[in-house]
């Protein structure tokens, strides 16, 4: 070994090990931020073409099942492994099936899921009156942001898995989402990271974070992005309620106008998509990003039996 001084072996040995423990450390450990970055355009277009070119979309409904076939071909396009989960329910009596829209990409099995969703249903119109409508910012406009998210995670580094989920049945009581995580087994529930929910983010300036439950305003409030306000939803709900009820930490992202939490045109014919603002589903889009890498960064290890049986764990299995 011409050239090294055989004194400085041991040094450069110790070196050696150090640089492979760090290094592997690196390699498993969480995941970074994605490289792409959150394109408010191509999330405008995914509005457009729920509110404008599908339309109304009521759970049970025929544009409901244009819109779940146009999602599960979006989330595929992108790589995602899709499946449609369909529920049953009643509204005003009539028996209906609603789909949720389900997209996943497996991340380190130690580490479970990250929830993100919005809901892409409508209410249904009452003829004769003001109500009722394409649901531009209620709730295309989640729907957008969560899209263009998916499409900023298709090839990111993950560490826990990805599970986008479209719910439908939101605004007949939460149906989907409760029948979502009613579905979930007892290892899903406790391997549940957290759940992230999009609910009118096209219009207004003001970036509102809203718990469900009390316990959960600790983890809201550590979430490093920038809001206008943190609270509990007093009036309305939405479906980051289910995953909060299965005491899964749940965080409903929001943009606030001053006429109220989904805006003036709130249940109306008047959703429609020129009234949505870049800038609120830009902002909503961009904190999503951070909040999303902000999750996989400080995610803990949720393997099942290592965390509820530790000394099963310790005979090998995990
Ligand atoms: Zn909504």
């Amino acid at each position: 070994m011409p050239g090294v001084n055989t004194r400085l072996l041991p040094l450069l040995i110790l070196l050696c090990l150090l640089l492979s423990v760090f290094g592997s450390a690196g390699a498993s450990g969480h995941a970074s931020a994605p490289l792409l970055q959150f394109d408010a355009d191509l999330a405008l277009a995914h509005a457009h073409h729920l509110s404008e070119v599908i339309g109304d979309r009521p759970a049970g409904s025929e544009g409901e099942r244009r819109a779940a076939g146009w999602l599960a071909g979006q989330f595929a396009t992108l790589g995602y492994e899709v499946r449609i989960q369909p529920f049953l329910f009643s509204r005003s009596g009539r028996p209906l099936i609603g789909m949720n829209v389900i997209a996943t990409r497996s991340g380190h099995p130690d580490y479970g899921v990250l929830y993100v969703g919005a809901h892409y249903d409508t209410v249904e119109r009452i003829p004769g009156f003001p109500y009722g409508g394409p649901g531009a910012n209620d709730n295309a406009s989640g729907v957008a942001v969560l899209l263009e998210l998916a499409r900023l995670y298709a090839s990111a580094p993950l560490t826990p898995t990805l599970t986008w989920v479209a719910f439908s049945g939101e605004e007949d009581g939460l149906v989907g989402s409760r029948f979502f995580v009613g579905n979930l087994s007892i290892q899903e529930r406790m391997q549940a990271q957290a759940m992230l929910n999009f609910d009118c983010v096209g219009i207004g300036d003001a970036l509102h974070r809203y718990y469900h439950r009390d316990q959960d305003r600790a983890f809201v409030e550590a979430l490093p992005v920038a809001s206008d306000h943190t609270g509990r939803l007093l009036w309305g709900s939405s479906d980051h309620v289910a995953f909060a009820e299965a005491n899964i930490p749940a965080v409903l992202l929001n943009m606030h106008p001053s006429e109220g939490a989904c805006g003036p045109h709130y249940h109306q014919p008047t959703d429609v998509f020129v009234t949505l603002e870049r800038t609120a589903i830009e902002r909503a889009g961009r904190t999503g990003a951070q909040t999303i890498a902000f999750l996989m960064e400080t995610s803990s290890v949720r393997t099942f039996y290592r965390q509820y049986f530790p000394f099963v764990a310790h005979g090998g299995a995990n």
